[in-house]
């Protein structure tokens, strides 16, 4: 620190070192900083005003007023960026340096309305279209479902219609609940109305637990959906999931959609509408993985509640979907840059 006395002292824990591959700033230095004190961005990385260029734009979204059961998912991004800190920057199963091979930046949280749910969803559409015009993709952290609406509203104006992968325990194709359109168990059904996606190629994975009704299928079926359900991966296997999954988006543009309630509530109990049955967490990543070689526009990791999670299980959970998505869209590393290391 200068000591010339011509400016005011800048604490040293203001600004904190942080690791560099070529023009990629990356992780705050863990050689230096404690992880425990780093800063409160997704896998401490930098904030949007600490880098000059983007190519992935990382979005919370604090919002819960459209959940049916038990509240709380406003509080799953800072709980997804708390569990975040143990992250690495080298991903040995993707081959992947899923921070120092592409520009990755915190843009911090959409201010979206806590009551009013139509507004809510406006001033999300809103946000994630200014940061599509900051990044390439983005990957947003719910809140609940009902935020891949407008997630939705703005990639399909980029991209055109989108092919959904959509993992979840529930279909989210409802129509209404309470006489209410907008909520989290009907973004998909909102989405296809719209003309939002490519009725050929949506997927749903992980399906399982109860319905209103058979007729709930033939619906889903027709707004543009396969399902891959849990019972499936007994009767085809991880490698027939993800061939299936491959077969079904093609080369079409995909959002990915990670409802945490995918997972079986021993993997992710911090959730709003927990059903038992479900995948482990290593069967989603696993899967997830596999998207590297489909063309991801966009993603969400939403349904995180932390006040239901037990020592951070949910919430690591959601962070290890972040890393895998992440590490999914990093591009090779320049050679010259390959046999770096950062600590
Ligand atoms: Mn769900
Ligand atoms: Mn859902």
């Amino acid at each position: 620190m200068d000591n010339d006395g011509s400016a005011a002292a800048t604490p040293s824990f203001w600004v904190q070192p942080r690791t560099r591959l070529g023009d990629v700033v990356g992780q705050v230095d863990f050689a230096t900083t404690p992880r425990s004190a780093g800063p409160m961005t997704f896998a401490s990385l930098p904030r949007i005003d600490e880098v000059a260029q983007l190519d992935v734009a990382i979005v919370g979204v604090p919002f819960d007023a459209g959940v049916s059961y038990r509240p709380g998912a406003r509080f799953g991004p800072q709980h997804i960026r708390a569990s975040s800190r143990l992250l690495r920057p080298y991903n040995p199963e993707a081959d992947a340096w899923p921070f120092g091979a592409h520009q990755v930046a915190d843009l911090g949280n959409i201010t979206a309305h806590p009551y009013d749910i139509p507004a809510a969803v406006a001033a999300v559409e809103r946000g994630a279209r200014d940061a599509l015009e900051r990044a390439d993709r983005l990957l947003v952290l719910g809140g609940d479902h009902t935020i891949a609406l407008p997630v939705l509203r703005a990639l399909s104006a980029v991209h055109g219609p989108i092919a959904v992968v959509h993992f979840d325990a529930h279909l989210d194709t409802w129509d209404t609940y309470f006489d209410t359109p907008l909520l989290h168990g009907t973004p998909f059904r909102r989405a296809s109305e719209e003309g939002l996606l490519d009725k050929e190629s949506c997927l749903h994975i992980g399906i399982r637990g109860g319905l209103y009704s058979a007729a709930d299928m033939d619906d889903d079926r027709a707004l543009g959906f396969m399902g891959i359900r849990c019972e499936d991966f007994d009767l085809v296997g991880l490698g027939g999931v993800i061939e299936r999954m491959r077969s079904r988006v093609g080369t079409r543009p995909v959002y990915v959609s990670v409802d945490i309630d995918v997972l079986d509530p021993a993997f992710a109990p911090g959730t709003g509408t927990p059903e038992s049955g479900g995948l482990s967490s290593r069967e989603l990543l696993t899967i997830l993985r596999a998207t590297a070689d489909l063309n991801v526009v966009g993603a969400d990791i939403v349904e995180v509640a932390p006040t239901y999670d037990h020592a951070e299980i949910t919430g690591i959970a959601a962070a290890h979907v972040g890393y895998e998505l992440l590490s999914a869209w990093a591009p090779p590393l320049p050679p010259e840059l390959a046999n770096l290391r950062t600590r």
